[in-house]
């Protein structure tokens, strides 16, 4: 196992239910830490750039809205094998199908509305983690 590093978005159904300290409570508990953090309002133009994978789904106009409805906190999270830890804490897409005891089944409220964005692979996490922070605002 190595350090790694993921990109972690607490999404606006979360912030807007006051739900961060919550979920940030969670990651430290696991043992993730935050080394950046910033609270922003994603524009329209950012939400389709940073999802521009999922442009042809069905679900992408809903969700990119979702996203710019209310401020996001995004962070860096560094651990032993940040990426799958992340997602492995975060639970399943959908919070029905998650783990009890992961912030999605604890936190979500639908699959469009699941608290929490990860990094899936270290390759993406870095591409992520570019699109929101320069070198001078991580501070390990
Ligand atoms: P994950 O966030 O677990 O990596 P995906 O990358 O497949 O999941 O999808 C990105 C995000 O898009 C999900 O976290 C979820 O909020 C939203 N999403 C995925 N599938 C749907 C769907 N069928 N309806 C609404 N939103 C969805
Ligand atoms: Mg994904």
């Amino acid at each position: 196992m190595a350090v790694e590093r993921t990109l972690s978005i607490i999404k606006p159904d979360a912030t807007s239910r006051n739900l961060t300290g919550a979920i940030n409570a969670r990651l430290e508990q696991e043992g993730l830490r935050i080394v950046a953090q910033k609270r922003l309002r994603l524009t329209k133009a950012q939400a389709e750039e940073f999802y521009g994978v999922h442009r042809d789904k069905a679900f992408f106009d809903s969700f990119c809205e979702h996203m710019t409805s209310a401020p996001v906190v995004v962070q860096v999270l560094v651990g032993e094998n940040a990426v799958a830890e992340n997602r492995r804490i975060m639970g399943a897409t959908n919070p029905a199908n998650a783990e009890i005891g992961t912030i999605r089944r604890d936190f979500g409220q639908s699959v469009e509305h699941n608290a929490v964005h990860g990094s899936d692979s270290p390759e993406n996490a870095e591409i992520e983690i570019g699109f929101f922070f320069g070198r001078m605002e991580i501070v390990g």
